[in-house]
């Protein structure tokens, strides 16, 4: 099942998040119809989403943004996750394909990059904290670390991953985040990149059936973890009929008008979860008569 676990370890010098998004990617990658290569990104981007969104639980107003402007043929991802593990996400070319990599792999950095990350911290009160890096390859993970060391001087080691099955259906996904604290002793630092050096593939480990909890305590082996909050993770998105009827209204009155001499009805698409609300042109004259 989906979750996230966050926990500190090795003295409280190392804070932790490690998720599984195993449905969550099955839920986008539905929604979207998405090739496998950009399920991978997407499922990549979400698990990240929502270990970052998890670091904002003091705001429960709060929404994290993850935003990928790249060269590469996926045309850029975007990602929103809340407090409450609520993810949503849509690729701009959800059928995108490119040919695997050397190793055989699906190759996200190429569908991806290169281009920009923005990570924008919306608490719900101040005005959003927003934050732009340059894509380090693509991959998404290297790329968070990158975002961690550049905009908060955090050093972090992030793995995210997703495995897909021989049907194109998520067989599993999800990741982890480990953050050196700033009184971290060189002792912690060296045994955490020891500990990193052993991680091959976030895949592997995670197609082992582990859970996230397993997740850090396998990568963190010797070192003691201790669990400081669990949560649920789905991917969910908020629309609804009433907030779609709110951006038509917001189109004011003669865009309005125009769509109503339309015989056919129009249908809007939620770009998060391609849910479909569709108008009648009576139902848009009775929106007009609320301006
Ligand atoms: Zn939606």
């Amino acid at each position: 099942m989906d979750g996230l676990v966050r926990a500190i370890a090795d003295n409280a010098q190392l804070r932790c998040f490690a998720v599984k998004t195993t449905e969550m990617t099955e839920a986008a990658r539905k929604a979207h119809n998405t090739s496998p290569v950009v399920t991978a990104a997407l499922g990549r981007l979400m698990s990240g989403a929502a270990m970052m969104a998890s670091m904002m639980e003091d705001t429960p107003e709060g929404l994290l943004t993850l935003q990928i402007d790249g060269e590469g043929d996926v045309g850029g991802l975007v990602v929103t996750a809340d407090a409450h593990g609520h993810v949503k996400g849509y690729a701009r070319n959800p059928q995108a394909i490119c040919p695997a990599s050397s190793a055989g792999k699906l190759d996200v950095g190429r569908i991806v990059g290169p281009g920009y990350l923005t990570v924008i911290r919306d608490t719900g009160n101040a005005e959003p904290y927003n934050s732009r890096i340059e894509l380090v390859s693509g991959e998404i993970g290297d790329d968070l670390a990158q975002y961690f060391a550049v905009s908060e001087q955090v050093p972090s080691g992030v793995g995210l991953g997703v495995l897909m099955n021989r049907d194109n259906t998520v067989k599993v996904a999800g990741g982890f985040m480990i953050q050196l604290m700033p009184f971290a002793s060189d002792e912690c630092v060296s045994r955490l990149e020891e500990a990193l050096s052993h991680i091959t593939s976030v895949t592997a480990l995670l197609d082992t059936g582990i859970d996230p909890e397993e997740m850090l305590r396998t990568i963190l082996h010797d070192v003691d973890v201790e669990i400081t909050g669990r949560s649920p993770v789905s991917f969910r998105c908020n629309c609804s009929r009433n907030r779609v009827e709110k951006a038509l209204i917001s189109l004011g009155r003669s865009q309005l008008e125009e769509l109503t001499s339309d015989t056919e009805p129009i249908e809007m698409k939620c770009q998060f979860c391609n849910t479909a609300y569709s108008f009648t042109p009576r139902e848009i004259r009775e929106l007009l008569t609320t301006l």
